[in-house]
């Protein structure tokens, strides 16, 4: 930490001292000023913090006093907040937008995911801070499309890493074969495998592996890591986690609501073997406020925010298909059940694989501006100190990314993702919901 703080003013005197050109490229265009920063790395707090900005890009990090703001250069006052860099939401669903009945919701917005709902979505995930997103199964053709108008400054929306379809078992409801492609066979694997990676998707995500064959499970991380893609597997049951382990995954997700009351310890002992180098988003919120809007706080349906950007028509149907949540055929095992998922979460810590936040965002009740801090809340609530938490949802995510050169820090060379929240996150988690402001790519959005 306090390296960094020492040479920024070298950094500075050398940028002066390069040639006029250099020197160009550096001037700051956005001064953040007077907040406490936490730039992802875990160390202690930089207090009355400064970041400079370079178009897109962070320039120098340190205190008031030590990084000298040239005059003239836009500010945004800080003064009352904490500066971290923007949120990493590991795992959420544009296609969808929380919706009680996915094949209604198909048959009504199906045909218009890239020009209608992921747009909602994205837009409704920044505004909450989230500049970087991995989206885990959604039409090839339309998340892809998304991906790059947002890369183009077309729309706003996180930064995305995308999966596009499903990679499972061949058997699914008709409607949902554009986003889940089912194999039959190793060599049909590797061929759907190859044509998404061609097309431009970031990484695999591999369902119901315990319903393949060997052969097909083995084709599809073969070709993945062949590729230098990743593979993130369901871990929904323990044959599925059993399977992905055994082919060596790269990343699972959930945490499952079976019946077991844990994880067995054949499965402890071989994360514990894979520790850190495994990851895995155990999105354990998504049931909990399903529950919480079921009968907990049902008036959180009516709170108007989350229908930010929707047409009224749309919104009104989604909130029309949430009152029979209920009687949601899984929703009378919650009461049994949701005491399991806490569990699951302190085994898979102890073990020492990398949990990072995600959240499921579009699934029922789970709307995309409301859903990362209530993940952050939660594991807050079973104990994760906050620092970790924070780390989660930005260095870990970015390093899982392959893109920490990029984002997930506040440093110089970094994007300029930042985002400004009213208050301290490391004693009062809750503050998460309340983001001030949000900066992608060195402009401001929010
Ligand atoms: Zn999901």
């Amino acid at each position: 930490m306090r390296f960094r703080h020492l040479i920024l003013l070298p950094l500075l005197l050398s940028v002066s001292a390069s040639p006029f050109v250099h020197a160009q490229a550096q001037r700051p265009t956005l001064a953040v000023v007077g907040g406490r920063i936490l730039d992802g790395y875990g160390g202690p707090p930089v207090e009355n913090g400064v970041i400079l900005v370079s178009g897109e890009r962070i320039v120098s990090v340190g205190r008031l006093g030590d990084v000298v703001i040239p005059p003239g250069t836009p500010t945004v006052d800080a003064n009352g907040m904490t500066v971290m860099p923007g949120l990493i939401d590991m795992h959420v669903h544009l296609h969808i937008l929380g919706h009680g009945d996915y094949k209604r919701w198909d048959e009504l917005y199906g045909t218009r995911d890239a020009t209608l709902v992921m747009p909602i979505a994205a837009k409704q995930l920044l505004m909450a801070g989230v500049t970087t997103a991995r989206d885990l199964g959604a039409r090839l053709d339309d998340i892809l499309s998304v991906k790059r108008r947002i890369a183009a400054g077309e729309i706003p929306g996180p930064r995305l890493f995308v999966s596009g379809p499903f990679i499972q078992h061949a058997t699914y409801e008709a409607y949902e074969k554009d986003f889940r492609w089912g194999v039959t066979g190793a060599e049909d694997a590797r061929q759907k495998v190859q044509r998404i990676i061609d097309a431009g998707v970031d990484f695999i995500k591999l369902i119901d592996q315990d319903q393949m064959t060997t052969d097909e499970v083995r084709a599809v991380v073969e070709t993945a890591h062949k590729n230098g893609r990743p593979v993130v597997a369901h871990a929904h049951r323990m044959a599925e986690i059993r399977i992905g382990l055994d082919h060596g995954v790269d990343g699972f997700e959930h945490t499952g609501l079976g019946t077991a009351p844990g994880y067995p310890e054949d499965i402890l002992q071989r994360l514990r073997e894979r520790n850190s180098a495994l990851y895995w988003t155990p999105t354990i919120s998504p049931l909990f406020t399903l529950y919480e809007s079921g009968t907990v706080f049902p008036e959180r349906l009516d709170d108007p925010s989350w229908r930010e950007g929707m047409p009224a028509d749309m919104a009104d149907e989604i909130r029309r298909s949430l009152r029979a949540i209920p009687q949601l055929p899984y929703y009378a095992l919650f009461p049994s059940r949701l005491p399991i998922l806490p569990t699951k979460f302190r085994q898979l810590r102890e073990t020492g694989v990398r949990t990072m936040i995600g959240t499921d965002a579009g699934i029922p009740a789970m709307f995309h501006g409301d859903a990362t801090w209530r993940e952050m809340v939660k594991w807050r609530e079973l104990g994760v100190p906050p620092m970790e938490i924070i780390q989660s949802a930005t260095l870990w995510p970015a390093r899982f990314l392959k893109a920490e050169d990029r984002i997930g820090v506040l440093a110089a060379g970094r994007y300029a993702d930042i985002i400004l929240v009213r208050g301290d996150p490391l004693t009062d988690m809750t503050v998460m919901r309340d983001v001030r402001a949000v900066i992608q790519g060195g402009k401001r959005i929010r």
